[in-house]
């Protein structure tokens, strides 16, 4: 081991193909820089970041396997789930994005009809404008970004707290799909299915309900929070027998203060999950 620069992978970041602010090219180029030797990129129900990424990761020398992180609900719950490893070509994966893209256009179309019943119009250019008309993912902090634009809020925080966030009146819940047919898609990728952030669950029983079912770990370490917060999560993984990863969850200008490489996991975790990477690959081959 390099005790220098020890092994280090952030496996938790967003590019604009879904809500961050770096493209691709610009968060593979950041993670060299920082002194990440590997990377996963895992934009919300897209996958579109791989066509670029992968060959630019390659050219400079940094090691990537695939990410992702799906939407789901839990009943009424909102849950975040990653995928790793599976490969990015699967049609089980792509079939699903598209399913999750659809869905978003309805919801946001809802959420931007309630904008204007508020007297805060944005239109469907203005919404689209902060992610260059390139992501594949359009979401609630795109519509934010409009609205401080225009002028209605003067942070995406005041956006979500005012407006767009769970339960406020220009809140859309739209369609959703269950946690478990999510877990189901990433397994029929051969990917490894994860419990994104538990730290930021707040209701307890949908900790309890979450740990039975039919996931392969949690993400114990992310950025801000204290060691001793994480303590929980790896106990409950060790119990399990479950998987741990870590990750940052950086999104650039949009999440300041959150620097990419901000939690990361060592060398083996990274060299299992690309192992398994790697064996996909080859069967697509
Ligand atoms: P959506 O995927 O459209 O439901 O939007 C959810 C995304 O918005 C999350 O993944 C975060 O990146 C971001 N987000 C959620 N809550 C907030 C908040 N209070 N302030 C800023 N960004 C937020
Ligand atoms: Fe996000
Ligand atoms: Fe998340
Ligand atoms: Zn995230």
């Amino acid at each position: 081991m390099n005790v220098e620069n020890p092994f280090r992978a952030d496996l938790h970041c967003h590019t604009t193909c879904s809500d961050g602010s770096l493209t691709p090219i610009e968060i593979v180029n950041l993670a060299m820089q920082v002194g990440l030797k590997g990377l996963a990129i895992t934009d919300h129900d897209s996958i579109q970041s791989y066509a670029q990424a992968l060959p630019e990761a390659e050219k400079i020398g940094l090691e990537m396997i695939s990410g992702i992180e799906f939407s789901a609900m839990h009943h009424a719950s909102s849950v975040h789930i990653l995928g790793y490893s599976f490969s990015v070509g699967h049609p089980a994966i792509t079939e699903f994005c598209l399913k999750h893209q659809q869905r978003r256009e309805s919801r946001n179309q809802a959420i931007l009809e309630r904008l204007a019943a508020n007297g805060m119009p944005v239109s469907q250019e203005e919404m689209l404008e902060w992610s260059l008309g390139s992501a594949s993912t359009v979401g609630r902090p795109h519509i934010a970004q409009a609205m401080i634009k225009k002028g209605y809020v003067s942070t995406v925080q005041e956006a979500f707290k005012m407006y767009i966030g769970e339960g406020k009146p220009c809140y859309a819940r739209g369609g959703s799909y269950s946690v478990e047919e999510t877990i189901a898609v990433i397994h029929q990728a051969k990917g490894f299915a994860i419990i994104a952030h538990p730290h930021l669950i707040k209701e307890q029983k949908l900790v309890e309900q979450l740990v039975n079912l039919n996931f392969d770990g949690l993400e114990g370490y992310y950025a801000l929070f204290y060691p001793s917060q994480n303590e929980r999560w790896l106990k409950m993984a060790a119990r399990k027998g479950w998987l741990v990863t870590g990750g940052s969850d950086f999104h650039g200008a949009i999440k300041p203060g959150i620097p990419l490489g901000a939690s990361w996991v060592g060398e083996d975790t990274f060299r299992f999950l690309q192992e398994r990477y790697k064996q996909n690959l080859h069967e697509e081959a």
